[in-house]
C-alpha cells in the first residue's frame, strides 16, 4: 500500500473514527462528572457546534485538507525540507516533524489572538460561553482555511511528511475535545498540565476577562506556553465566567450568526484584546 493510498485512506476513515470515541466518551464523562452542573439544552448547543463542524468539512475537506495531504506526500517523494538533512530516521522525524507542528500551533494561535483580521474569525470559537467538548469544533471556516494555508510553506521548509502531520492531528483532535471539556480532574489536572493542556489550563482561555484570554494558547504540549512566558493558572477561588463580552445574544449563537460574526465589529475587542494577563508560571496553584 503506498503512500498515496495510505493518505487516502486515513482522509475518508481513519480520521473520524478517534474524533467521534473521544467525543463520545467526553461527552459521557461530563454528563456523569460535570464541572458545571444543570446545564439546559445541551444536545441543541452540541448540534450548533458540530453544524460548524460539518460546513468546515464540507468547505475545507477537498480544498486545504487535499491539498495539505498532496503537498506532504510530494515533500516525502522528494525528500525535501530540513528535517531531511538530519540523519534521524523515519522515527526521528515523526517526533521532530509532530513537536514543529505543535510549537506552529502554538505560534498560529497566538498571532490570532494580536491581529485584528484573525481576531474576528477566531472569536467564533471564543463566544461559547457554555463550553464542553463539542466546543473543540467550534471555528469559522475562514480561521481553518487561512491556518491550514499558512501551515502549508511550513511543510515545505521543514519536509513534514504526512505520518506527523496525521499523527498530530489525531492526537490534536482527541487532547483538544478532552481540554475543551466540561469536566473537573482535580489533582490529575495539575500532574497532566506537566505534559499536556489540560481542561483548568483552557477554561482560562477561554475566560470572559480577555486579557486572560491571552494566555495558555498551547494545542497539544503545554511546553510552548512555559517556554514563551504565557502560561497562566488563576487562583483556585477565582470564578471563570466564558466567552466573550458583546457576543452574549443569542443571535450570535446561532450557524448564521457565527458565520457572520467575522463582519461584525465590537470596539471593546480592539481596546482590551492586547493586555496580557499577570502571569504566573508556575504549576503549583491549586486545580480549578
Ligand atoms: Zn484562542
Ligand atoms: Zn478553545
Amino acid at each position: 500500500m503506498g503512500l498515496l493510498s495510505v493518505a487516502q485512506e486515513y482522509l475518508h476513515f481513519g480520521r473520524a473514527a478517534p474524533a467521534v470515541l473521544v467525543l463520545v466518551l467526553c461527552w459521557c464523562w461530563e454528563t456523569v462528572y460535570p464541572r458545571v452542573g444543570g446545564r439546559q439544552g445541551r444536545i441543541r448547543h452540541a448540534a450548533l457546534n458540530l453544524s460548524m463542524a460539518a460546513i468546515n468539512g464540507l468547505i475545507l475537506f477537498f480544498t486545504l485538507g487535499l491539498a495539505t495531504t498532496l503537498l506532504s506526500l510530494w515533500v516525502a517523494e522528494h525528500k525535501f525540507g530540513l528535517l531531511f538533512l538530519l540523519d534521524i530516521g523515519w522515527i526521528g522525524r515523526l517526533i521532530v516533524g509532530f513537536l514543529l507542528i505543535d510549537a506552529w500551533a502554538y505560534l498560529w494561535h497566538r498571532i490570532n489572538h494580536n491581529f485584528d483580521f484573525l481576531w474576528r474569525f477566531h472569536r467564533i470559537h471564543h463566544n461559547d460561553y457554555e463550553m464542553d467538548c463539542t466546543t473543540s469544533a467550534r471555528f469559522h471556516f475562514g480561521e481553518l482555511g487561512i491556518a491550514a494555508t499558512t501551515r502549508l510553506p511550513v511543510i515545505v521548509i521543514f519536509g513534514l511528511e504526512p505520518l506527523p502531520i496525521l499523527f498530530h492531528e489525531t492526537i490534536l483532535i482527541a487532547v483538544s475535545q478532552f481540554h475543551h471539556s466540561n469536566i473537573k480532574l482535580g489533582w490529575w489536572d495539575q500532574l497532566l498540565r506537566w505534559l499536556i493542556v489540560t481542561p483548568a489550563l483552557h477554561h482560562v482561555h477561554h475566560s470572559r476577562d480577555l486579557p486572560k484570554t491571552n494566555s495558555n494558547y498551547a494545542s497539544i504540549l503545554s511546553v510552548w506556553d512555559r517556554l514563551f512566558h504565557s502560561f497562566y493558572i488563576p487562583e483556585p477561588t477565582q470564578n471563570i465566567e466564558l466567552g466573550l463580552k458583546g457576543y452574549l445574544d443569542p443571535c450570535w449563537h446561532t450557524v448564521a450568526g457565527m458565520l457572520k460574526t467575522p463582519l461584525a465589529e465590537v470596539i471593546h475587542d480592539s481596546t482590551i484584546k492586547f493586555e496580557t494577563p499577570d502571569l504566573q508560571i508556575t504549576n503549583n496553584a491549586k486545580p480549578l
